[in-house]
Protein backbone atom coordinates (compact mmCIF):
# COMPACT_ATOMS: atom_id res chain seq x y z
CA UNK A 1 0.00 0.00 0.00
CA UNK A 2 1.05 3.69 -0.78
CA UNK A 3 1.83 5.89 1.86
CA UNK A 4 0.30 9.44 3.06
CA UNK A 5 2.76 12.32 2.69
CA UNK A 6 2.73 15.54 4.45
CA UNK A 7 1.77 16.88 1.04
CA UNK A 8 -1.16 14.71 0.38
CA UNK A 9 -2.34 16.10 3.78
CA UNK A 10 -1.85 19.26 3.06
CA UNK A 11 -4.00 19.01 -0.52
CA UNK A 12 -6.66 17.58 1.35
CA UNK A 13 -7.59 19.65 4.05
CA UNK A 14 -7.65 22.71 1.45
CA UNK A 15 -9.87 20.54 -0.53
CA UNK A 16 -12.03 20.56 2.11
CA UNK A 17 -11.67 24.54 2.77
CA UNK A 18 -9.25 25.04 5.56
CA UNK A 19 -6.82 27.91 4.62
CA UNK A 20 -4.34 30.15 6.42
CA UNK A 21 -5.67 31.90 9.31
CA UNK A 22 -7.74 29.08 10.12
CA UNK A 23 -7.83 27.62 13.49
CA UNK A 24 -8.36 23.88 14.29
CA UNK A 25 -9.20 22.10 17.42
CA UNK A 26 -8.00 19.00 16.15
CA UNK A 27 -9.19 14.76 17.42
CA UNK A 28 -6.77 12.12 15.47
CA UNK A 29 -5.50 9.03 15.26
CA UNK A 30 -2.33 8.99 13.01
CA UNK A 31 -3.06 4.38 13.14
CA UNK A 32 -5.86 5.10 11.06
CA UNK A 33 -4.32 7.01 8.33
CA UNK A 34 -2.56 3.98 7.12
CA UNK A 35 1.26 4.53 6.20
CA UNK A 36 2.25 8.10 6.71
CA UNK A 37 5.83 9.12 5.26
CA UNK A 38 7.13 10.89 8.34
CA UNK A 39 4.63 9.92 10.49
CA UNK A 40 2.42 12.25 13.19
CA UNK A 41 5.38 15.20 12.69
CA UNK A 42 4.39 15.19 8.91
CA UNK A 43 0.68 15.37 9.70
CA UNK A 44 1.45 17.71 12.35
CA UNK A 45 3.70 19.70 9.71
CA UNK A 46 0.88 19.43 6.88
CA UNK A 47 -1.83 21.34 9.46
CA UNK A 48 0.19 24.03 9.96
CA UNK A 49 1.09 24.45 6.56
CA UNK A 50 -2.29 24.86 5.41
CA UNK A 51 -3.03 27.13 8.58
CA UNK A 52 0.57 29.60 7.93
CA UNK A 53 1.31 31.75 10.40
CA UNK A 54 -1.91 33.62 11.21
CA UNK A 55 -3.29 30.46 12.11
CA UNK A 56 -3.64 28.11 15.02
CA UNK A 57 -3.89 24.19 15.66
CA UNK A 58 -5.32 23.09 18.90
CA UNK A 59 -4.84 19.68 20.39
CA UNK A 60 -7.07 18.77 23.88
CA UNK A 61 -4.21 17.48 25.57
CA UNK A 62 -6.57 15.33 28.81
CA UNK A 63 -7.37 11.08 28.86
CA UNK A 64 -5.75 8.89 26.44
CA UNK A 65 -3.41 11.07 24.06
CA UNK A 66 -2.69 10.15 20.42
CA UNK A 67 1.26 10.45 19.34
CA UNK A 68 0.30 13.88 17.04
CA UNK A 69 -1.26 15.54 19.84
CA UNK A 70 2.25 14.30 21.63
CA UNK A 71 4.07 15.99 18.84
CA UNK A 72 2.15 19.24 18.92
CA UNK A 73 2.54 19.47 22.92
CA UNK A 74 6.43 18.75 22.92
CA UNK A 75 6.80 21.77 20.34
CA UNK A 76 8.84 25.02 21.79
CA UNK A 77 6.58 27.30 20.61
CA UNK A 78 3.20 25.15 22.17
CA UNK A 79 1.03 26.89 24.58
CA UNK A 80 -0.91 24.91 27.12
CA UNK A 81 -3.92 26.14 28.71
CA UNK A 82 -4.08 25.36 32.21
CA UNK A 83 -6.67 23.12 33.75
CA UNK A 84 -6.54 19.69 35.16
CA UNK A 85 -9.72 18.40 33.69
CA UNK A 86 -9.75 19.54 30.27
CA UNK A 87 -6.25 21.21 29.17
CA UNK A 88 -5.36 21.91 25.28
CA UNK A 89 -1.94 22.44 23.75
CA UNK A 90 -2.20 25.25 20.69
CA UNK A 91 0.51 26.58 18.30
CA UNK A 92 -0.22 30.04 16.46
CA UNK A 93 -1.01 33.12 16.52
CA UNK A 94 -4.21 32.84 18.25
CA UNK A 95 -2.37 30.37 20.73
CA UNK A 96 -2.25 32.81 24.07
CA UNK A 97 -5.88 34.52 23.45
CA UNK A 98 -7.43 30.66 23.37
CA UNK A 99 -5.55 29.11 26.27
CA UNK A 100 -5.89 32.61 28.41
CA UNK A 101 -6.83 31.73 32.48
CA UNK A 102 -8.72 28.49 31.31
CA UNK A 103 -8.79 27.30 34.70
CA UNK A 104 -10.61 30.63 35.95
CA UNK A 105 -13.85 29.76 33.77
CA UNK A 106 -16.77 28.53 35.50
CA UNK A 107 -16.80 25.70 33.51
CA UNK A 108 -14.28 22.75 32.06
CA UNK A 109 -15.68 23.25 28.25
CA UNK A 110 -18.03 26.55 28.70
CA UNK A 111 -17.33 29.76 28.11
CA UNK A 112 -14.13 31.54 28.62
CA UNK A 113 -12.60 28.06 27.74
CA UNK A 114 -10.34 27.40 24.47
CA UNK A 115 -13.45 25.37 23.26
CA UNK A 116 -15.97 28.25 22.97
CA UNK A 117 -13.48 30.75 22.54
CA UNK A 118 -12.23 28.86 18.98
CA UNK A 119 -15.71 28.71 18.61
CA UNK A 120 -16.61 32.18 18.66
CA UNK A 121 -13.67 32.98 17.04
CA UNK A 122 -15.10 31.56 13.67
CA UNK A 123 -12.86 27.91 14.05
CA UNK A 124 -13.03 24.67 13.44
CA UNK A 125 -13.53 20.80 14.79
CA UNK A 126 -11.09 18.98 12.15
CA UNK A 127 -12.27 14.17 13.46
CA UNK A 128 -9.57 12.74 11.98
CA UNK A 129 -9.88 8.72 11.78
CA UNK A 130 -12.17 9.35 14.55
CA UNK A 131 -15.92 9.56 15.25
CA UNK A 132 -17.79 12.03 16.86
CA UNK A 133 -16.89 9.80 20.05
CA UNK A 134 -13.87 12.22 20.76
CA UNK A 135 -15.47 15.49 20.17
CA UNK A 136 -14.55 17.30 22.97
CA UNK A 137 -16.88 20.36 22.07
CA UNK A 138 -20.06 18.63 22.21
CA UNK A 139 -19.16 18.48 26.30
CA UNK A 140 -19.40 22.26 26.13
CA UNK A 141 -22.90 21.83 24.63
CA UNK A 142 -23.96 19.51 27.51
CA UNK A 143 -22.56 22.16 29.94
CA UNK A 144 -24.21 25.06 28.21
CA UNK A 145 -27.47 23.50 28.72
CA UNK A 146 -26.45 22.24 32.30
CA UNK A 147 -28.35 18.91 31.91
CA UNK A 148 -29.24 17.71 35.32
CA UNK A 149 -27.22 14.53 34.77
CA UNK A 150 -23.56 16.47 34.68
CA UNK A 151 -21.97 16.29 38.08
CA UNK A 152 -19.55 18.49 40.21
CA UNK A 153 -15.91 16.89 39.76
CA UNK A 154 -14.14 16.67 43.12
CA UNK A 155 -11.95 19.18 44.37
CA UNK A 156 -8.63 19.25 42.35
CA UNK A 157 -5.64 21.18 44.05
CA UNK A 158 -3.22 22.35 40.74
CA UNK A 159 -0.47 24.94 39.77
CA UNK A 160 -1.22 28.50 38.05
CA UNK A 161 0.86 30.92 36.89
CA UNK A 162 -1.02 32.38 39.83
CA UNK A 163 0.10 30.37 42.09
CA UNK A 164 -1.87 27.07 43.46
CA UNK A 165 -5.55 26.41 43.17
CA UNK A 166 -8.19 24.76 44.48
CA UNK A 167 -11.50 24.16 43.17
CA UNK A 168 -13.98 21.89 41.46
CA UNK A 169 -15.78 22.23 38.53
CA UNK A 170 -19.96 21.81 37.90
CA UNK A 171 -22.07 20.21 35.26
CA UNK A 172 -18.89 18.18 34.45
CA UNK A 173 -19.39 15.22 32.23
CA UNK A 174 -19.63 11.69 33.44
CA UNK A 175 -19.47 8.28 32.43
CA UNK A 176 -20.95 7.03 29.16
CA UNK A 177 -21.97 8.96 25.98
CA UNK A 178 -23.69 8.26 22.73
CA UNK A 179 -21.90 11.05 20.22
CA UNK A 180 -22.07 9.09 17.83
CA UNK A 181 -25.90 8.92 17.19
CA UNK A 182 -25.07 12.79 16.57
CA UNK A 183 -23.01 12.18 12.98
CA UNK A 184 -26.24 11.74 10.81
CA UNK A 185 -27.97 14.41 12.28
CA UNK A 186 -25.03 16.05 11.65
CA UNK A 187 -24.63 15.17 8.22
CA UNK A 188 -27.96 15.58 7.55
CA UNK A 189 -28.05 19.11 8.01
CA UNK A 190 -25.01 19.82 6.18
CA UNK A 191 -22.69 20.52 9.31
CA UNK A 192 -20.25 18.24 8.24
CA UNK A 193 -17.55 18.62 5.38
CA UNK A 194 -16.32 14.71 5.03
CA UNK A 195 -13.37 13.29 2.80
CA UNK A 196 -11.01 10.40 3.01
CA UNK A 197 -7.40 10.39 3.28
CA UNK A 198 -5.30 7.14 3.51
CA UNK A 199 -7.74 4.72 5.19
CA UNK A 200 -8.71 7.42 7.39
CA UNK A 201 -12.13 9.68 7.23
CA UNK A 202 -11.67 13.33 8.09
CA UNK A 203 -14.66 15.32 9.23
CA UNK A 204 -14.62 19.12 9.50
CA UNK A 205 -17.49 21.16 10.99
CA UNK A 206 -17.61 24.78 12.13
CA UNK A 207 -17.57 24.57 15.80
CA UNK A 208 -19.87 27.58 16.70
CA UNK A 209 -22.28 25.89 13.88
CA UNK A 210 -21.75 22.38 16.12
CA UNK A 211 -22.73 24.26 19.19
CA UNK A 212 -25.59 26.23 18.25
CA UNK A 213 -27.10 23.13 16.04
CA UNK A 214 -26.48 20.50 19.24
CA UNK A 215 -27.81 22.87 21.48
CA UNK A 216 -31.03 23.14 19.44
CA UNK A 217 -31.30 19.38 19.98
CA UNK A 218 -30.64 19.28 23.34
CA UNK A 219 -32.68 21.88 24.51
CA UNK A 220 -35.81 20.01 22.85
CA UNK A 221 -34.21 16.59 24.07
CA UNK A 222 -31.99 16.54 27.36
CA UNK A 223 -30.97 13.03 26.73
CA UNK A 224 -30.08 13.35 23.36
CA UNK A 225 -25.95 12.14 24.08
CA UNK A 226 -27.47 9.55 26.19
CA UNK A 227 -27.35 5.65 24.52
CA UNK A 228 -31.15 3.71 25.24
CA UNK A 229 -29.41 0.23 25.97
CA UNK A 230 -30.94 -0.63 29.12
CA UNK A 231 -27.89 -2.76 30.13
CA UNK A 232 -26.24 0.52 29.73
CA UNK A 233 -26.30 1.65 34.01
CA UNK A 234 -24.33 5.24 33.05
CA UNK A 235 -27.09 5.85 30.43
CA UNK A 236 -30.19 4.97 33.31
CA UNK A 237 -29.07 6.78 35.73
CA UNK A 238 -27.96 9.99 33.97
CA UNK A 239 -31.64 9.25 32.30
CA UNK A 240 -33.08 8.72 35.82
CA UNK A 241 -31.29 11.94 36.91
CA UNK A 242 -33.30 13.73 33.90
CA UNK A 243 -36.44 12.64 35.27
CA UNK A 244 -36.11 13.31 39.09
CA UNK A 245 -35.42 16.79 37.15
CA UNK A 246 -38.40 17.28 35.50
CA UNK A 247 -40.61 15.89 38.15
CA UNK A 248 -39.38 17.98 40.72
CA UNK A 249 -41.02 20.64 38.63
CA UNK A 250 -44.35 19.60 38.57
CA UNK A 251 -46.73 20.95 41.67
CA UNK A 252 -47.37 17.29 42.76
CA UNK A 253 -44.77 14.82 44.35
CA UNK A 254 -44.32 11.82 42.15
CA UNK A 255 -44.07 8.33 44.34
CA UNK A 256 -44.08 4.80 43.30
CA UNK A 257 -45.97 1.80 45.13
CA UNK A 258 -42.97 -0.74 46.81
CA UNK A 259 -44.79 -3.57 45.33
CA UNK A 260 -44.50 -2.47 41.38
CA UNK A 261 -40.21 -1.44 42.37
CA UNK A 262 -39.48 -4.74 43.65
CA UNK A 263 -40.10 -7.30 46.23
CA UNK A 264 -36.51 -6.94 48.33
CA UNK A 265 -35.46 -3.42 49.56
CA UNK A 266 -32.26 -3.29 47.51
CA UNK A 267 -34.34 -4.29 44.46
CA UNK A 268 -36.98 -1.78 45.56
CA UNK A 269 -34.56 0.80 46.28
CA UNK A 270 -32.11 -0.17 43.01
CA UNK A 271 -35.46 0.25 41.06
CA UNK A 272 -35.70 3.94 42.25
CA UNK A 273 -32.39 4.94 41.62
CA UNK A 274 -33.01 3.44 38.05
CA UNK A 275 -36.19 6.20 37.67
CA UNK A 276 -35.43 8.46 39.20
CA UNK A 277 -38.32 8.41 41.73
CA UNK A 278 -36.93 8.91 45.07
CA UNK A 279 -40.12 8.17 47.67
CA UNK A 280 -42.47 4.85 47.54
CA UNK A 281 -45.36 4.47 49.57
CA UNK A 282 -45.12 0.75 51.28
CA UNK A 283 -47.34 -1.73 50.31
CA UNK A 284 -45.75 -5.22 50.26
CA UNK A 285 -42.58 -6.76 51.35
CA UNK A 286 -41.25 -9.89 50.06
CA UNK A 287 -43.98 -10.39 48.23
CA UNK A 288 -46.51 -9.99 51.61
CA UNK A 289 -48.80 -7.55 51.74
CA UNK A 290 -47.77 -4.71 55.05
CA UNK A 291 -50.90 -6.97 56.85
CA UNK A 292 -48.87 -10.18 56.93
CA UNK A 293 -45.56 -7.93 58.31
CA UNK A 294 -44.28 -7.39 61.94
CA UNK A 295 -44.28 -3.97 62.77
CA UNK A 296 -40.10 -4.52 63.81
CA UNK A 297 -39.70 -5.93 60.06
CA UNK A 298 -42.08 -2.82 58.37
CA UNK A 299 -39.77 -0.36 60.80
CA UNK A 300 -36.75 -1.87 59.79
CA UNK A 301 -37.68 -1.71 55.86
CA UNK A 302 -38.63 2.14 56.50
CA UNK A 303 -35.04 2.99 58.29
CA UNK A 304 -33.09 0.50 54.94
CA UNK A 305 -34.64 2.13 52.39
CA UNK A 306 -34.06 5.66 53.51
CA UNK A 307 -30.25 4.35 53.88
CA UNK A 308 -30.27 3.75 50.45
CA UNK A 309 -31.95 7.22 49.53
CA UNK A 310 -35.78 6.17 49.13
CA UNK A 311 -38.27 7.96 51.36
CA UNK A 312 -41.20 6.10 52.44
CA UNK A 313 -43.97 8.80 52.30
CA UNK A 314 -46.98 6.20 53.22
CA UNK A 315 -47.41 2.88 54.67
CA UNK A 316 -50.64 1.55 52.51
CA UNK A 317 -53.19 -1.34 53.67
CA UNK A 318 -54.96 -3.12 51.17
CA UNK A 319 -57.90 -3.88 53.79
CA UNK A 320 -58.73 -2.30 57.33
CA UNK A 321 -59.67 -4.24 59.96
CA UNK A 322 -57.12 -6.17 62.53
CA UNK A 323 -54.00 -4.87 61.07
CA UNK A 324 -55.01 -1.37 61.46
CA UNK A 325 -53.33 -1.44 64.83
CA UNK A 326 -50.30 -2.84 63.82
CA UNK A 327 -49.75 -0.40 60.73
CA UNK A 328 -50.16 2.74 63.02
CA UNK A 329 -47.47 1.38 65.62
CA UNK A 330 -45.26 0.65 62.42
CA UNK A 331 -46.11 4.21 60.96
CA UNK A 332 -45.51 5.89 64.04
CA UNK A 333 -42.37 4.22 64.78
CA UNK A 334 -40.81 4.46 61.67
CA UNK A 335 -41.36 8.37 61.93
CA UNK A 336 -43.80 7.44 58.30
CA UNK A 337 -46.58 10.22 58.85
CA UNK A 338 -48.94 8.48 56.73
CA UNK A 339 -50.78 5.61 56.41
CA UNK A 340 -53.34 4.77 53.40
CA UNK A 341 -55.89 2.22 53.85
CA UNK A 342 -59.64 1.88 52.18
CA UNK A 343 -62.48 4.03 53.06
CA UNK A 344 -65.35 2.17 54.89
CA UNK A 345 -67.97 3.41 56.99
CA UNK A 346 -65.50 3.00 60.27
CA UNK A 347 -62.97 5.60 58.96
CA UNK A 348 -63.82 8.18 61.62
CA UNK A 349 -62.80 5.73 64.23
CA UNK A 350 -59.35 5.01 62.43
CA UNK A 351 -58.33 8.49 61.52
CA UNK A 352 -58.95 9.36 64.88
CA UNK A 353 -56.85 6.85 66.13
CA UNK A 354 -54.23 7.78 64.04
CA UNK A 355 -54.17 11.34 64.96
CA UNK A 356 -53.45 10.58 68.31
CA UNK A 357 -50.26 8.80 67.43
CA UNK A 358 -49.61 11.75 64.90
CA UNK A 359 -50.40 9.89 61.87
CA UNK A 360 -52.52 11.18 58.90
CA UNK A 361 -54.92 8.45 56.71
CA UNK A 362 -55.64 9.01 53.37
CA UNK A 363 -58.69 6.92 52.17
CA UNK A 364 -59.17 5.09 48.97
CA UNK A 365 -62.05 5.13 46.96
CA UNK A 366 -61.93 1.50 46.13
CA UNK A 367 -65.48 0.04 45.04
CA UNK A 368 -67.28 3.02 46.63
CA UNK A 369 -69.27 5.40 44.09
CA UNK A 370 -68.91 9.32 44.31
CA UNK A 371 -71.73 9.73 46.51
CA UNK A 372 -70.94 7.16 49.46
CA UNK A 373 -67.10 8.81 49.50
CA UNK A 374 -68.41 12.39 49.37
CA UNK A 375 -70.88 11.39 52.21
CA UNK A 376 -68.42 9.48 54.46
CA UNK A 377 -65.88 12.33 53.88
CA UNK A 378 -68.16 14.99 54.45
CA UNK A 379 -69.09 13.28 57.46
CA UNK A 380 -65.73 13.10 58.76
CA UNK A 381 -65.04 16.75 57.98
CA UNK A 382 -68.15 17.91 60.27
CA UNK A 383 -66.67 16.21 62.97
CA UNK A 384 -63.23 17.93 62.58
CA UNK A 385 -61.60 14.59 61.86
CA UNK A 386 -58.99 15.69 59.65
CA UNK A 387 -58.34 12.77 56.80
CA UNK A 388 -57.35 12.83 52.92
CA UNK A 389 -58.94 11.17 50.13
CA UNK A 390 -56.59 8.84 47.91
CA UNK A 391 -58.23 9.18 44.81
CA UNK A 392 -57.98 5.64 42.35
CA UNK A 393 -59.66 6.67 39.16
CA UNK A 394 -59.27 3.35 37.96
CA UNK A 395 -61.18 1.90 41.06
CA UNK A 396 -63.85 4.74 40.01
CA UNK A 397 -64.14 3.10 36.50
CA UNK A 398 -64.31 -0.29 37.99
CA UNK A 399 -66.86 0.81 40.01
CA UNK A 400 -68.99 1.81 36.87
CA UNK A 401 -68.08 5.65 37.10
CA UNK A 402 -66.57 8.34 34.91
CA UNK A 403 -63.91 9.02 36.93
CA UNK A 404 -63.10 12.71 35.73
CA UNK A 405 -66.30 13.74 34.05
CA UNK A 406 -68.40 11.85 37.02
CA UNK A 407 -66.51 11.24 40.23
CA UNK A 408 -63.85 13.74 40.26
CA UNK A 409 -66.14 17.01 39.50
CA UNK A 410 -68.47 15.59 42.00
CA UNK A 411 -67.06 17.36 44.44
CA UNK A 412 -64.40 15.16 45.55
CA UNK A 413 -61.33 17.81 44.64
CA UNK A 414 -61.29 19.21 47.96
CA UNK A 415 -60.57 16.10 50.10
CA UNK A 416 -57.85 14.69 47.31
CA UNK A 417 -54.29 14.70 48.68
CA UNK A 418 -52.99 11.75 46.66
CA UNK A 419 -54.17 10.47 43.22
CA UNK A 420 -53.32 6.59 42.40
CA UNK A 421 -51.80 7.07 39.20
CA UNK A 422 -53.21 3.45 37.76
CA UNK A 423 -55.35 3.11 34.81
CA UNK A 424 -58.25 0.32 34.33
CA UNK A 425 -60.95 -0.58 31.99
CA UNK A 426 -64.69 -0.15 33.21
CA UNK A 427 -64.72 -4.44 33.94
CA UNK A 428 -61.71 -3.70 36.34
CA UNK A 429 -58.74 -4.93 33.97
CA UNK A 430 -55.49 -2.97 34.78
CA UNK A 431 -54.42 -0.68 32.12
CA UNK A 432 -50.76 1.15 30.90
CA UNK A 433 -51.42 4.99 31.55
CA UNK A 434 -53.90 6.46 29.11
CA UNK A 435 -54.83 3.00 27.84
CA UNK A 436 -57.80 2.37 29.93
CA UNK A 437 -61.46 4.36 31.31
CA UNK A 438 -59.83 6.07 34.06
CA UNK A 439 -59.33 9.13 32.51
CA UNK A 440 -55.66 9.67 34.05
CA UNK A 441 -54.96 12.13 31.51
CA UNK A 442 -57.86 14.90 32.35
CA UNK A 443 -57.21 14.39 36.11
CA UNK A 444 -53.90 14.90 35.95
CA UNK A 445 -54.09 17.77 33.75
CA UNK A 446 -56.70 19.40 35.75
CA UNK A 447 -54.60 18.50 38.73
CA UNK A 448 -51.62 20.20 37.30
CA UNK A 449 -53.77 23.34 36.38
CA UNK A 450 -54.64 24.16 39.91
CA UNK A 451 -51.44 23.00 41.38
CA UNK A 452 -52.33 20.45 43.03
CA UNK A 453 -49.34 19.77 45.49
CA UNK A 454 -50.63 16.22 47.11
CA UNK A 455 -48.64 13.02 45.79
CA UNK A 456 -49.11 11.32 42.42
CA UNK A 457 -48.30 7.59 43.06
CA UNK A 458 -47.80 4.76 40.82
CA UNK A 459 -49.50 1.80 41.77
CA UNK A 460 -48.92 -1.73 41.79
CA UNK A 461 -51.64 -2.55 38.75
CA UNK A 462 -48.88 -0.89 36.63
CA UNK A 463 -47.55 -3.89 36.80
CA UNK A 464 -49.69 -5.10 33.55
CA UNK A 465 -47.41 -2.69 31.86
CA UNK A 466 -43.89 -3.92 32.92
CA UNK A 467 -42.14 -2.77 36.42
CA UNK A 468 -41.71 0.63 37.75
CA UNK A 469 -39.14 1.88 34.78
CA UNK A 470 -41.97 0.76 32.02
CA UNK A 471 -44.71 2.92 34.15
CA UNK A 472 -42.28 5.74 34.92
CA UNK A 473 -41.67 5.97 31.16
CA UNK A 474 -45.43 6.00 30.27
CA UNK A 475 -46.01 8.76 33.22
CA UNK A 476 -43.39 10.47 30.98
CA UNK A 477 -45.41 10.20 27.81
CA UNK A 478 -48.45 11.44 29.44
CA UNK A 479 -46.90 14.86 31.31
CA UNK A 480 -45.71 15.81 27.41
CA UNK A 481 -49.23 14.53 25.93
CA UNK A 482 -50.27 17.64 28.53
ZN1 LIG B 1 -24.95 4.51 27.62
Amino acid sequence: MTSVTRDDIATALRRMGLGEGDIVLLHSSVASLGRVDGGAEAVVEAFLDVLGPEGTLVVPTFGALGTITEVVRQRPDAVRSVHPKASVAAVGAAAEALCRDHWKADLAHGPDTPYQRLADMGGYVCLLGVDQDRNTTLHTVEEILRLPYLTTTAETTFETPEGTVTRSWPFFPGPHRDFIGLERRLEQAGKVRLSRLGRAAIRLMKALDLIEFCTAIGRADPAFVLCDNPACTDCVRQRAALRRDRLAQEPFRVAAAASLAGRYVEEIAEACQNTGIDRVELDALRGLPLARLKTSAIVAAVAALRDQGVGVCALRLSAAGEAFTAALTAAAEAGVGRLVMPLTDRAGAYAAAAAERGVRIAFANRALMRDVVSDIMLGLRSRGIEAGLAFSPADFAAAGENPFLASYRHRLRRFIDQVDLEDGRFDGTPATLMQGNAEIKELVSILRCCSFDGLMVLGPRNRCGGGLLDAAKALDRLLESL
